[in-house]
């Protein structure tokens, strides 16, 4: 993986927060999917996660994060809420200053760690 590829969950959380007001719903379903365990990482920044009939496959990049479900095309910034849950995952499970996250990334970081 090169430096370009190279996932930051200060990024992440940064991007999180700067869209919160536009990617409110998304974000909301997103904890869902995360509290009911819908995410799992399969290492290297690339997660399924299972949707309502279907588990998609998400990628976290500062390239460009990508998910095989419809709506990665339509979203804001294309962060769909499996984007998002993935996000929610990889910053509850790395280390940040507190100050530096968003509500939401606080709020995963109280659920317990599985
Ligand atoms: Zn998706």
């Amino acid at each position: 993986m090169n430096q370009q590829e190279a996932v930051s969950p200060r990024g992440l959380a940064n991007n999180l927060y700067n869209n919160y007001a536009i990617l409110r719903a998304r974000i909301e379903r997103a904890v869902e999917l995360y509290k009911n365990n819908c995410v799992e990482s399969l290492g290297e920044a690339k997660f399924e996660v299972a949707g309502n009939a279907e588990i998609y496959q998400i990628t976290l990049s500062l390239g460009g994060c990508s998910c095989t479900c419809p709506d990665h095309e339509k979203a804001p910034g294309g962060l769909c809420k499996h984007i998002l849950s993935a996000c929610l995952y990889q910053a509850a499970h790395v280390e940040l200053p507190a100050r530096k996250l968003p509500t939401v990334i606080r709020l995963a970081k109280r659920l317990p760690k599985f």
